[in-house]
This record gives C-alpha cells, sequence and structure tokens, in this order.
C-alpha cells in the first residue's frame, strides 16, 4: 500500500513538473513575440470590413514620448523642417496625417487642390485648428503652362473663393501642379510659389518603409519635404517619419513659419525650394 502510494505520488509529481516547463516555455515564447512586434510602438489592431467579411488589419501605431513631441514655441536657432502634401484634402488619408502630427504636437503645409475641397473641407478644416497651413494647388491640378494667361488666374481666383467659402481662412502660398515654373505662369500667379527640397516619390513607392528611407535619408535643417495626402503608404510613412525626425532634434513647421524662422521675406512670383 505504502509503496504504491510512493509510486502514485512519483508520477504524479512528474506529470506537473512536465506541465511546469511547458508553461514556462509558452510564457517565454509570448514574451519574446511581444517584444518583437512592440519595437516599433505599440502592436494594435484595426477591424476593416471588406465585402460584408471582417478582417483583422495590424497597424503600428507609434508611441509618444516626451523625446518626439513638439514643444509649443519655435525656437529659430534650433533646426526645423516643413513637411508639405499636395493634391488633397482627403477625409481618411489627410485625417490619418493629422491624428499623427496632433500626437506629436507637428504642424505641416496642405496645398489643396481645391476642387476636392466641397467633398473633403471637413480634414482641411481640422488641419487649420491644429496649427497647419493651407495653400493652394490650384483649382483643378491642370498643367498651367497649357492654360491660356485668364485661366491660370482664374485657378487661383477660384481657389481663393473655395478655400474661403469652405474654412473662412484665405492662403498666401500656393504650389502650381507638377511644380510647373515656366515663366508666364510665375508672372501671373500673384502669390509666392514653394517648391521642394526633398521628394519622398511617395506616389511610386510600393510599401511605406520605402517613403521613411527615403525622407530619413535625405532631410536637413530648412528642407521642404513633398509628399500626397492621397495615399496610404503616404500616412502609414509619416507616422514613422514624424517621430524620428522630432527625436532628431527638428522642429517640424509650416512652410510659413519655417520662412519666417529664418528670415526670409517671400515675394509674389517667386519660388522657394528650401529655406536655405
Ligand atoms: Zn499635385
Amino acid at each position: 500500500m505504502m509503496n504504491n502510494n510512493k509510486y502514485t505520488f512519483t508520477y504524479i509529481s512528474r506529470i506537473l513538473f512536465i506541465f511546469f516547463v511547458l508553461f514556462l516555455a509558452f510564457l517565454l515564447i509570448r514574451k519574446y513575440k511581444h517584444n518583437s512586434t512592440n519595437n516599433a510602438g505599440n502592436f494594435t489592431e484595426d477591424y476593416a470590413v471588406s465585402n460584408g467579411a471582417v478582417s483583422v488589419v495590424p497597424t503600428i501605431m507609434p508611441t509618444p514620448d516626451s523625446s518626439n513631441i513638439m514643444p509649443d514655441t519655435i525656437d529659430p536657432d534650433k533646426p526645423m523642417i516643413a513637411l508639405t502634401f499636395d493634391d488633397g484634402p482627403n477625409t481618411s488619408t489627410t485625417g490619418s496625417i493629422l491624428d499623427t502630427l496632433e500626437t506629436h504636437n507637428a504642424r505641416a503645409t496642405f496645398f489643396v487642390v481645391s476642387s476636392r475641397l466641397p467633398a473633403h473641407y471637413d480634414a482641411s478644416n481640422r488641419a487649420l485648428s491644429i496649427g497647419c497651413e493651407i495653400g493652394s494647388h490650384s483649382y483643378s491640378h491642370k498643367m498651367l503652362n497649357k492654360l491660356k494667361t485668364k485661366q491660370i488666374k482664374k485657378e487661383f481666383k477660384r481657389s481663393k473663393k473655395i478655400i474661403k467659402k469652405y474654412t473662412g481662412n484665405t492662403f498666401s502660398l500656393i504650389r502650381t501642379p507638377y511644380g510647373d515654373t515656366d515663366r508666364r505662369v510665375l508672372k501671373n500667379t500673384d502669390y509666392p510659389v514653394v517648391l521642394w527640397s526633398v521628394d519622398s516619390l511617395d506616389w511610386k513607392a510600393k510599401n511605406s518603409k520605402v517613403i521613411v528611407n527615403r525622407v530619413m535619408k535625405n532631410a536637413k535643417d530648412g528642407d521642404i519635404i513633398l509628399l500626397h495626402d492621397l495615399y496610404t503608404n503616404t500616412a502609414e510613412a509619416v507616422k514613422e517619419i514624424v517621430p524620428a525626425l522630432i527625436s532628431q532634434g527638428y522642429q517640424l513647421v509650416t512652410v510659413s513659419e519655417m520662412m519666417e524662422a529664418k528670415g526670409i521675406k517671400l515675394k509674389n512670383g517667386h519660388t522657394y525650394g528650401s529655406a536655405r
């Protein structure tokens, strides 16, 4: 009887020991997996509904900490960069970009195609409410050098009217579609023309990583960076670019703020590619 009990006890303790080892292994694997998804930020899941089916789309949310939050005031002696977004507004992608900017207390300039405003003006209004700047990227995004002089003027007159109507604001900067700097075009635009010094080429990037790498490799003090708030890849890239630039000590400001801080006075019909 005694022997039998002893045998049962040893048997049970062996089984318990095996379970304990397996449990430890499970905990270790779980911790390892958690760490590897947590490197870039908190791992969250968005539920996207497509064709009636619910699918889980993982997204990496940037983790805000004091090192990637912009201070409230601009220090003219510290480096700064102006992120600029063309071809919007677009409620979803512009909205996502604004979420990122707001999380990090950062600002940017949006050159809007004003024919898009009636359907997406909520995004432009939100941009203004968090200190971003709205510039005009013409009314219809046509090649201005192919238009008659009267039509060129009309592109920005119409923009002025629509932007005023939907946001209550006037703009003081333009970016010509395709960065056109034709002499006749410049002569007939009554605004300073803002170009760029870093082209993210986001419109042809296959994924957000390519955009992040291109921007991070080239960005320096006084740069104006060209992006487009039409693409999901761009919005995803911005989630990494904004905290990364701030962590490197850059202030992310509007084009007007950067020009003022660097003491550059803007003139109508002149082009500006950077604040250097
Ligand atoms: Zn454009």
